[in-house]
C-alpha cells in the first residue's frame, strides 16, 4: 500500500486513530483527523499532532475535509451511517478501519480472536501459552496495544496474536488471519449495529479471507457462531464444554481433551479441575484456547502448565475480598446481559447483583429465570436502572440503589456470611463512569473501605 503524498483523513481520534495518524504521517502521508469532540476535550491529544505536522479538526466533521481525501481511516468507535462517511462511501472514496491499515503492514502470522464475551481473557491466555512456548509472540488489537503499535517489532517468524471487536471487523478487506476464533455471539451493542443479524454478519467477517491453509475455531454450543462453519473455506474446529466433539477441544469427564482430525485420538491436555479461573464461561475460553495453541503447535505439557499460571484478567470476574463472610466480586467488564447471566450462573446462590448503568437496547427479561433461582436482591444503578426494575419486576427482590456507593452499602448490610456481592451489571458504564475500568476501580474501593 503506497501512501507517500497520499490524502488521508483518521476519523475518531481514540488510542488506534492516534497510533493509524503518526504512523500514516511517518510513511509520507499528509494526514488529517478529524473528530466530533470540541478542541477542550482533546486538549491533551491535540499537541503532539500539531507537532508532528498533523492536520486537526475538532467539532465535528467537515464534508469537504472528507471529500478532499484518497482514503480515510476510521476509528471502531465511530459509526460508520455517520452521514460524511455514508457521502464519501457513496463517491466511491476507499474506507478502511485501523485494523485493516494495520493488517496491510503488520509482518508474520495472525491469530484473531472475536466473540461478544472472553475475548481480552481468551486472547491473554492464547498470549501467555506462545510465550512459555517460545513463539516470537505480540499482543494487542482491542486490549493494550492498537495493532498499529504492533508493526514496529513484527517479523517473518513472529505472531500477533489479536482481540478483534466487530466495530474493527466491519471495516475490514484483506485481513486475513492464520487461525480465527469466534467465541460466542450473544446481543450487544444492538444500538450502533441495528440488529443482531448485522451484528452477528460483521463477526463472520473475520473469516472472510481465509483459505483451506487456515484455520477457524468455533463454539459448538452457540447457533450463531455454528452459522459461521457454511460461510469459510478455512477448516473448521470446535469446542465444546458439554460433550465430545468431532474434530476440537472438549471436556470429557474430568478432563481438557484435543482431537486433531476426525477419527483421530483424543490427546489429554489438562485436568478441568487445574484450570484457576471461575465459571463455565471460562472452562469455554481455555478450550479455546488450547484449539488455538494445538493447531499452532505447543505441545500439550506446555498448555497445562499455562494455563495452571494464568490469573483472571482484571475486572473479569475478579475476587476483591471477603467481608464478614461474604466474598466480593468485581465483574465490571459485564457490560452485556449473556456476560451477567455467565458471572451469576457462576455461583451456586445467595447472590446480591448491582445491576445497571447506560443501556444498550438490551432485553433484561432473559435474565428472569437464572436471576429467581440464584439472586437474593438487585440493586440497580445508573440511567438503565427504571428499565430493569420494570423489565424485573415480580421476578426478584429489587431495591433502587442509584449510585455505586449506595448499591454496596445496601448490598453490605443486606447480605449475611456465605452470601456473594456481584457487579455485574449487563450494561455500560459511561452514565456515571469514564468506562467499565474506572467502575471497577470504584467498586473495589468501596469493599476495600467496608469495615470488617
Ligand atoms: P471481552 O474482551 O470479549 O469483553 P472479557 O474476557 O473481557 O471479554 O470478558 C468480558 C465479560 O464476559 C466478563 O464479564 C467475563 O466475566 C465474561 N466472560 C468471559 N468469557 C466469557 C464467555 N466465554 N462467555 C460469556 N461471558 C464471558
Amino acid at each position: 500500500m503506497e501512501l507517500k503524498n497520499k490524502r488521508v483523513l483518521v476519523v475518531g481520534l481514540g488510542k488506534s486513530g492516534i497510533s493509524a495518524a503518526h504512523f500514516l504521517q511517518a510513511q509520507g502521508a499528509r494526514v488529517t483527523v478529524s473528530d466530533s469532540r470540541d478542541a477542550v476535550a482533546l486538549k491533551e491529544e491535540i499537541p503532539a499532532l500539531l507537532d508532528a505536522g498533523i492536520m486537526v479538526e475538532t467539532g465535528g466533521h467537515g464534508l469537504l475535509t472528507f471529500r478532499r481525501s484518497d482514503l480515510i481511516v476510521v476509528s471502531p468507535g465511530v459509526p460508520m451511517d455517520t452521514p460524511e462517511l455514508k457521502q464519501v462511501i457513496a463517491f466511491g472514496l476507499p474506507v478502511i478501519g485501523e485494523l485493516e491499515l494495520a493488517s496491510r503492514f503488520l509482518k508474520g502470522k495472525v491469530v484473531a480472536i472475536t466473540g461478544s464475551n472472553g475475548k481480552t481473557t481468551t486472547t491473554t491466555l492464547v498470549g501467555e501459552i506462545f510465550k512459555a512456548a517460545g513463539m516470537v509472540t505480540l499482543v494487542g488489537g482491542n486490549i493494550g496495544l492498537p495493532v498499529i503499535e504492533l508493526i514496529a517489532e513484527s517479523s517473518e517468524n513472529a505472531v500477533s496474536v489479536l482481540e478483534v471487536s466487530s466495530f474493527q471487523l466491519e471495516t475490514v478487506e484483506e485481513f486475513h488471519p492464520w487461525i480465527s476464533v469466534v467465541l460466542n455471539i450473544t446481543p450487544d451493542h444492538l444500538d450502533r449495529h441495528g440488529s443482531f443479524e448485522n451484528y452477528a454478519a460483521a463477526k463472520a467477517r473475520i473469516t472472510e479471507r481465509q483459505g483451506a491453509g487456515d484455520f477457524l475455531v468455533l463454539n459448538g454450543e452457540d447457533k450463531a457462531t455454528q452459522m459461521i462453519a457454511g460461510k469459510t473455506a478455512a477448516q473448521v474446529f470446535w469446542f465444546s464444554g458439554r460433550r465430545p466433539i468431532k474434530q476440537g477441544a472438549f471436556v470429557h469427564g474430568e478432563s481438557v481433551l484435543f482431537v486433531a482430525k476426525e477419527g483421530a485420538k483424543a490427546e489429554p491436555i489438562l485436568p478441568v479441575s487445574e484450570i484457576p479461573l471461575k465459571g463455565a464461561h471460562n472452562v469455554e475460553n481455555v478450550l479455546a484456547a488450547v484449539c488455538v495453541a494445538r493447531l499452532a503447535g505447543v505441545s500439550a505439557e506446555v498448555i497445562r502448565a499455562a494455563v495452571r499460571a494464568f490469573k483472571a484478567v482484571e475486572h473479569r470476574l475478579e475476587f476483591v475480598r471477603q467481608v464478614k463472610g461474604v466474598a466480593y466480586y468485581n465483574d465490571s467488564k459485564a457490560t452485556n446481559v449473556d456476560a451477567t447471566m455467565k458471572a451469576v450462573a457462576s455461583f451456586e446462590g445467595g447472590i446480591h447483583l448491582i445491576l445497571g448503568g447506560k443501556d444498550k437496547d438490551s432485553d433484561y427479561t432473559q435474565m428472569a429465570e437464572l436471576l429467581k433461582e440464584r439472586v437474593k436482591v438487585v440493586y440497580t444503578i445508573g440511567s438503565a436502572a427504571e428499565k430493569i426494575e420494570r423489565e424485573l419486576r415480580g421476578v426478584v427482590k429489587m431495591k433502587a440503589a442509584g449510585t455505586m456507593q449506595t448499591a454496596v452499602q445496601d448490598a453490605a448490610a443486606a447480605a449475611v456470611a456465605g452470601d456473594v456481592v456481584l457487579l455485574a451489571p449487563a450494561c455500560s458504564s459511561f452514565d456515571q463512569f469514564e468506562n467499565y475500568g474506572h467502575r471497577g476501580r470504584v467498586f473495589r474501593q468501596l469493599v476495600n473501605d467496608l469495615q470488617d
